[in-house]
């Protein structure tokens, strides 16, 4: 028999499934913290093995009792996300917009990003997402991901690979009209490779992905989107090809017609074959006369951002190749092989030159820009001369540069944000890019300001003195605790450029400021080296092998495997953050205005965005008033040096300026007046605005929006 009890709970049950489930498959959470509580409540165990509120729904529905125990929570959780997806834009008449990328960082639990460029576009999506954008995004579901990082017993890096499990992440299929999976073919030399379209729902924005893992593809096409920059040239071009002609298909066929984009943002080169298909579209349609033509007709529709100045990181293809995958396409767009190959150089006459996606992407897209000031100089000195189409036409901007910033609401630790929510209001949430929503720290409690500071300090250090002891290390020194230490971070790609290894390059005089007793001084490391960079695999091993270092342990940590998570934990714990590239090679850099936006202060290279945000008393700056004729070598050991010397004589005695209480007045004084003029001037909401105020709606005005 069943009692009128059960039965309540039961119904209770079916109608809180439904909003449960909604609240799980949107991402959302990932900048909720409210949201990720209540999935912690209702999954206690799940939760804490995998933070993962898919995992967790999926434990607490078959747990009746406990969905009704929460039942009031989940109501009002559904009930406030409901308010945020259908709440007015905050930006109007803006074209609709499309955004592709080859990653995508959301969360790390959607484990299909490697780094910067990956957290920048999750980043940009989720800020579109606040501001209520018309914006839909496209990029690839990688089986595989980018890489575990496992440090073996000689402190080299070994990677490892775990299979994606599509009914644990908040991913979807998209479904046809008949309800079965939408597949789209691209074309391929002799097959068509087929792909499925799935969905991951970020606020308000659809993030298409595409999957080429199907049992009806050979067996070598379903690892196209196996892994993420894993493969060789041929992999590369094969993911290209999917992600920009198979994305703009993926397109055409999940939304309405009178839902497609009109502006496509090609957020770095890998994207660029969309140009191709669009061009296409046109030829079959008869809206363009020749493949020239129809370039230059797109144009206005395209938008470019260049991500570095590094020569590496812009994928070229050799013309045989090109050739290989390209043959029946390019007689589609009535080019020979000659033809095809010239969008993609530099130079015409130059027929040694590659075929260039940056090349590619500068002949199609009428608006391009770099991601700071300074790599927008530099951006514009690599590819000025380079029009559009082979007319060379001018484009609208010729190399525009548009500053990168984070999604506040994603970095901020919670200990910073209730402080914000008690300060500030809630203006800060909402509208993170406005002056005024900081004012009010000139204000502020310097005591409640280092109450969050321990707070946020006290988690990364319980967090590396773990894993310390896990890897027989013994854990921190007694010395480092929560309420004395300096946590120095330094999180990020070990390729060589970015001198990970230049705090060792004196390593007495380091052991000599961190062995200071009453004053100790703490550096978390964390970071992956490509798998094929072995040079920045040696980087990697040097810092772990100083950490096993009998004169370092305890207070020099490496923390594995550097993600979304790690990340999360060094930019809200640290007190200063380091970043050491040699200038101009970081093109942006986004961990520092992370780790400046919880109350770090920035200890950096005047390259990226440092180069334009650093004032005297903000920080820190590396390189300043070196000797010009200062190369190589001997340049990196004048910095080494300064990089010390900033550390022994304005860092570590600023910091353990204490008053009675133990409270570094002046220093948090510092961190005050850094936060409010760091955290709306490199907030996402800012550069997104940007965009749109620059690339999207004059995009929108010259094509008739
Ligand atoms: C922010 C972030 C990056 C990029 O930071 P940089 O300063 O450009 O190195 C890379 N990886 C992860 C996991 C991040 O969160």
């Amino acid at each position: 028999m069943v009692t009128e009890g059960a039965l309540r709970v039961r119904k209770k049950r079916d109608d809180l499934i439904p909003l449960l489930e909604a609240l799980a498959y949107n991402l959302r959470w990932s900048w909720d913290p409210s949201t990720l509580d209540l999935f912690q409540r209702l999954a206690p165990e799940p939760w804490a093995r995998t933070h993962n509120p898919i995992a967790a729904m999926q434990s607490a529905i078959n747990e009746p009792d406990r969905l009704a125990e929460h039942a009031e929570s989940i109501l009002e959780r559904h009930t406030n996300l409901e308010h945020y997806l259908t709440r007015q834009p905050y930006v109007r008449d803006v074209p609709r917009i499309a955004y592709f990328c080859a990653e995508f960082a959301i969360s790390e639990t959607l484990p299909i990003y490697s780094g910067g460029l990956g957290v920048l576009a999750g980043d940009h999506l989720k800020a579109a997402s606040d501001l209520g954008l018309p914006l839909v995004a496209v990029g690839l579901l990688y089986r595989y991901g980018y890489f575990r990082q496992v440090i073996d017993d000689t402190g080299y890096q070994r990677e490892a690979y775990d299979r994606l499990d599509t009914d644990t992440v908040a991913v979807r299929p998209v479904l046809d009209a008949h309800g079965g999976p939408t597949l789209i073919e691209v074309p391929f030399p002799a097959r068509n490779v087929r792909a499925r379209v799935w969905v991951a729902q970020v606020g308000r924005i659809p993030l298409y992905l595409l999957d080429t893992d199907l049992a009806e593809n050979r067996e070598d096409d379903r690892w196209i989107t196996g892994h993420l920059y894993g493969g060789d040239q041929d992999t590369r071009i094969r993911q290209e090809i999917v992600l920009g002609i198979g994305g703009l298909r993926a397109l055409r066929a999940v939304l309405p017609a009178n839902a497609q984009p009109e502006v496509m943002h090609m957020n770095e080169g890998h994207s660029a074959f969309l140009s191709l298909e669009l061009a296409r579209e046109q030829l079959v349609a008869g809206t363009a006369p020749n493949f020239d033509a129809a370039l230059l007709q797109s144009a206005p529709h395209l938008a470019f951002t260049t991500h570095t100045p590094v020569a590496a990181g812009h994928d070229a293809f050799p013309s045989d190749l090109v050739e290989a995958y390209f043959n029946g396409y390019r007689q589609q767009l009535g080019l020979t092989h000659e033809d095809f190959m010239l969008y993609g150089r530099r130079e015409p006459a130059a027929t040694w030159e590659r075929f260039s996606m940056t090349v590619l992407a500068l002949r199609s897209a009428a608006r391009r820009n770099g991601v700071s000031q300074l790599h927008g100089t530099v951006s514009k000195e690599m590819w000025g001369g380079v029009g559009l189409s082979l007319q060379d036409a001018p484009p609208a901007a010729e190399m525009d540069a548009i500053t990168n910033g984070v999604h506040t609401a994603t970095w901020v630790g919670p200990e910073m944000g209730a402080l914000y929510d008690r300060q500030l209001g809630e203006d800060w949430r909402t509208h993170p890019d406005r002056a005024a929503s900081w004012t009010q720290l000139a204000e502020v409690d310097t005591e409640a300001v280092w109450a969050a500071r321990t707070a946020q300090r006290a988690r990364l250090l319980e967090r590396v003195d773990a894993m310390s002891r896990f890897e027989g290390l013994g854990g921190l020194h007694p010395d480092v605790t929560p309420e004395k230490a300096l946590v120095l971070g330094f999180a990020r790609r070990f390729a060589t450029y970015k001198r990970a290894g230049l705090v060792l390059t004196d390593p007495d005089r380091l052991v000599r400021l961190m062995d200071g007793g009453n004053r100790p001084l703490v550096i978390v490391f964390a970071g992956k080296a490509h798998p094929r960079d072995d040079p920045g695999k040696l980087l990697v091993q040097r810092i772990v092998q100083a950490s096993r270092d009998e004169r370092f342990r305890g207070r020099l940590v490496f923390l594995d495997n550097y993600d979304v998570e790690i990340a999360r934990f060094m930019v809200q714990g640290s007190d200063v953050w380091m970043n050491t590239p040699r200038r101009p090679q970081e093109a942006s850099g986004t961990s520092g205005m992370k780790a400046t936006l919880n109350g770090a202060l920035h200890l950096s290279e005047l390259d990226g965005w440092w180069d334009e945000a650093y004032a005297p008393g903000m920080g820190w700056a590396l390189g300043e008033g070196l000797a010009e004729d200062l190369v190589g070598d001997a340049h990196d050991a004048a910095e080494a040096r300064q990089l010390m010397d900033l550390l022994e004589f304005d860092i570590l005695p600023q910091f353990f300026d204490r008053d009675a209480a133990g409270i570094p007045r002046a220093w948090l004084e510092t961190v005050a007046r850094s936060i409010q003029t760091m955290a709306p001037r490199f907030s996402a909401q800012r550069m997104v605005n940007e965009y749109v105020a620059r690339f999207y709606k004059p995009a929108g005005a010259a094509i008739g929006h």
